[in-house]
């Protein structure tokens, strides 16, 4: 069978895709969901089983609905974890609420049908009657009329080649944090060194001490800069005067440095920037875009992604403790030392180089940039000329109703793209309040273009 929609992924962007779909579609339609996550709607960031492992925005700003915003705070109140609008929930909860959510809407709500597939899609072909058809590994094709890929982004590779070393160090190189089953082969006493100093070190950290790690941990990156903390008694977002339509990097930074000098809290004006990043962004040329991502990136990265008040100090006790210590710095090689690993780094602003003896590396260095690289699937499609790589290499080309891009830069009206994917276009696209307005957009569009559709027929 033809499928109405096929929603390629599992995570949290597929799952809020559907959702809105289902309130949409008529009882005639029909939605197939491919995933190889276990668990649909828990993705990267919500599978975690540790309660310490904390959402990084507040309750209130985290419900599924544009139209229903209290929906996450009243679920944990139903769950019997009042939480107040401010409070930053467990992201483990998180995951059980979207799929709660889901689970009740097909329960009550759901007028047409929805197929979920647990498997990878590998491949995709185009069919006569113009739909789309997706390879599975394990063979079989799932195809659609309309499609939505929600393959968020891949963990960026190790910045070095690791085939050199021996298989036992090779074994204490974790490559991907988000195994968290790593965390149990550490001793207490072993020393680890963390490679990029986002919020994947913060969980990375947090995981290792509640497993009893008391040992040393080295934190490298390029510029040594770690997340802020939100404040425990958060103001008002500023309002940000900036010209959207014609101001230039420069003029923008100045703009807020200038806001800030003369005392709006720096929170303030980072949260006033947050609606109107998207516009910001859109309005800069490509030459500007790529020049923040040079230079203005690590800043932005950890005054915009903060993360919880107390997880802060807990954070920062350890650093004044020197249980943390940080580096900046450029990673040049890695050598087998013994049962060890030598990680050798060029000191930032210097030549000097310094050399860290480790028992553990574990690859932090983000998601962001993982463009493509991390999907065969996506590789394959972009073989294909079914979508085109940003320019940026921050995803998928996508139009500003996020319709994919072939590779001769055409408007694809039957394939849209949901979350980070589409950051080259929107770049304020990876967090949920961000990703649920997009996923309602797209599923309002889907809903009409079905209704066209069946209106021909
Ligand atoms: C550790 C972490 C913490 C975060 N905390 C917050 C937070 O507190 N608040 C917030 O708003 N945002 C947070 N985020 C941002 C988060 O990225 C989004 O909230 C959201 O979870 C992104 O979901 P997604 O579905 O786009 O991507 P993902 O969660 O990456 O899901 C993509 C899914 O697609 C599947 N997939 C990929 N390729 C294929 C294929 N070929 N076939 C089938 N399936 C495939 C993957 O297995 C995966 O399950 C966090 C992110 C991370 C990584």
């Amino acid at each position: 069978m033809i499928y109405d929609v096929v929603v390629v992924g599992s995570g949290f962007s597929a799952i809020a895709v559907v959702c809105n779909l289902v309130r949409k579609l008529p009882p005639t339609a029909s939605i197939a969901v491919i995933g190889d996550d276990p668990g649909f709607g828990r993705g990267t960031a919500y599978r975690t089983e540790m309660h310490l492992h904390r959402l990084n925005v507040p309750a209130a700003r985290m419900s599924l609905f544009t139209d229903r915003p209290a929906d996450f705070v009243e679920w944990l109140g139903r769950k019997n974890r009042p939480s107040r609008d401010a409070d930053f929930a467990s992201r483990s909860d998180y995951g059980l609420y979207v799929r709660d959510t889901l689970a009740d809407l097909l329960r009550h709500q759901a007028r047409c049908r929805v197929d979920f597939i647990r498997s990878k899609a590998t491949g995709c072909v185009e069919r006569y009657t113009g739909a789309l058809g997706f390879l599975l590994e394990h063979g079989g094709e799932i195809a659609g009329r309309q499609v939505v890929l929600c393959l968020g982004l891949g963990n960026a590779k190790l910045p070095v080649d690791v085939t050199g070393l021996s298989l036992g160090t090779r074994s204490h190189v974790i490559d991907n944090p988000w195994r968290l089953s790593w965390l149990t082969r550490v001793g207490p006493q072993d020393s680890v060194c963390i490679l990029g100093s986002g919020l994947t070190m913060i969980d990375q950290v947090l995981g290792l001490r509640s497993h009893g790690h008391r040992g040393h941990i080295d934190v490298l990156s390029r510029r040594g800069l770690a997340p802020h903390g939100h404040a425990r008694d958060p103001k008002p977002p500023a309002i940000v005067e900036i010209d959207t339509k014609t101001a230039t990097l420069s003029q923008i930074l100045r703009g807020i440095r200038r806001q800030v000098r003369s005392g709006t809290p720096w929170r303030c004006v980072m949260d006033g920037l947050r609606p109107r990043t998207q516009a910001i962004w859109q309005g800069l040329a490509p030459a500007e875009r790529s020049r923040f991502l040079r230079h203005a990136l690590p800043w932005w990265n950890v005054h915009r992604h903060r993360v919880a008040p107390d997880i802060y100090d807990s954070f920062q006790r350890l650093r004044h403790q020197g249980v943390i210590a940080f580096h900046a710095g450029y990673l040049k090689t890695l050598t087998d030392a013994g049962e060890r690993i030598d990680i050798e780094y060029r000191k930032r602003g210097s030549s000097k180089i310094d050399i860290l003896n480790v028992d553990w590396i574990v690859n932090c260095t983000g998601m962001e940039r993982a463009g493509l690289a991390h999907s065969p699937l996506l590789q394959e499609m972009r073989r294909q000329g079914f979508v085109a790589a940003d320019p940026l290499g921050l995803g998928i080309s996508v139009d500003r109703n996020s319709k994919a891009l072939n590779s001769e830069g055409v408007v694809q009206t039957n394939l849209y793209a949901v979350g980070a994917l589409t950051a080259g276009q929107f770049w304020e696209i990876t967090a949920v309040p961000d990703i649920r307005t997009q996923a309602e957009q797209v599923a309002t569009e889907l809903a009409i273009s079905n209704e066209a559709r069946s209106q021909i027929l």
